[in-house]
């Protein structure tokens, strides 16, 4: 097949399950996001393979939540990987970019590449769009690790931790990426009504309805990763829920689905210089003539010369910095 199908989002549900599911696909989007690093010099493969399954990540964990504001999953390293960021706006564009410093082997996984001394964190951020002044993004953050200090190798053993701690959610995430698709599934039990936060407190009806996730998890994790890249969402679902009563919502794609965008601008890029100062901002262009900045996300290349600089920093035009500009 040449043409590249559509980037896409399925959601659904199990008919009589307190439990739902999403799958997800990037396949242009995805293409686009590595299109655009090739200049800079492209990430190795396993790199590849951790952003894309970030971005498909990401683009599962905005959709399950109801935020107004971006979604942005970040691992920090302590190993060649410094750090791998994925952001996620509610209209579902995404971004993606690593900073990459020593060399990382062809099978390195999570350990080799962002714990190698056990260090490395998961960051979810929640940045409201509107924010309220001094209000301050929700972040909650998770190790590396599993519950015995066993250094985990899968990003999505590590969001599974984060969903069950910051939501109280079984969740199941299967994920996978190569250089033309990076696709992700996810199974969560929804909170029973009335259970809250009372542990322990579950009757009958709530062991029964535990079974229906944990046989929908089963059924989930016997999905390989081969398999999510290569077969269609159609076929995927067939193949693991064809006993199951599946709900499904009509499919997100184009315009109202998964598709890469960047949020980059002058004006952003402006305002983080003014965020740095005048003198330090006046010490690049003495060395260097003028500024250069490059958009980590989509290769998007700004300059600011003496008289741009000027501008930035006169007054009636000096926007207050804002601490939401380019990361
Ligand atoms: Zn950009």
């Amino acid at each position: 097949m040449n043409i590249t199908p559509p980037s896409e989002l399925h959601k659904f549900l199990f008919e009589g399950l307190p439990v739902r599911g999403m799958l997800v696909r990037l396949t242009d989007a995805w293409q686009d996001m590595l299109r655009r690093r090739e200049q800079a010099g492209s990430y190795p493969a396993p790199v590849r393979s951790l952003l894309g399954q970030m971005a498909a990540a990401g683009v599962l964990m905005q959709s399950n939540i109801k935020f107004n504001g971006a979604l942005v999953l970040q691992v920090f390293g302590d190993g060649p990987v410094k750090l791998a960021v994925a952001e996620v706006q509610p209209d579902l564009a995404v971004r993606a970019t690593a900073k990459v410093v020593g060399e990382v082997a062809e099978d390195a996984q999570l350990e080799a590449m962002l714990n190698v001394h056990g260090q490395g964190r998961c960051a979810i951020t929640l940045d409201p769009k509107d924010k309220l002044p001094g209000q301050q993004p929700y972040q909650g953050v998770v190790p590396l690790h599993g519950d015995q200090r066993e250094p985990l190798q899968q990003l999505s053993q590590v969001l599974e931790h984060y969903m069950l701690q910051s939501e109280q959610l079984d969740t199941r995430l299967i994920l996978a990426a190569n250089d033309e698709v990076a696709a992700g599934l996810l199974i969560q039990r929804l909170p029973v009504e009335g259970e809250g936060n009372i542990g322990g407190a579950r009757n009958e009806d709530d062991i029964g309805l535990s079974e229906g996730f944990n046989r929908v998890a089963m059924l989930a994790a016997t999905l390989t990763p081969e398999e999510l890249l290569t077969l269609d969402a159609e076929t995927v679902l067939h193949r693991l829920f064809w006993e199951e009563q599946v709900l499904r919502f009509e499919p997100l794609r184009g315009e109202d689905g998964p598709r890469f965008a960047c949020t980059c601008s002058r004006e952003r890029v402006g305002q983080m210089l003014r965020g740095l100062g005048r003198e330090e901002v006046d010490d690049i262009i003495a060395e260097q003539g003028r500024v250069e900045i490059s958009c980590d996300f989509c290769g998007a290349h700004y300059h600011f010369d003496t008289v741009d600089v000027g501008e930035l920093f006169t007054p009636g035009q000096n926007h207050p910095p804002s601490s939401s500009a380019v990361q």
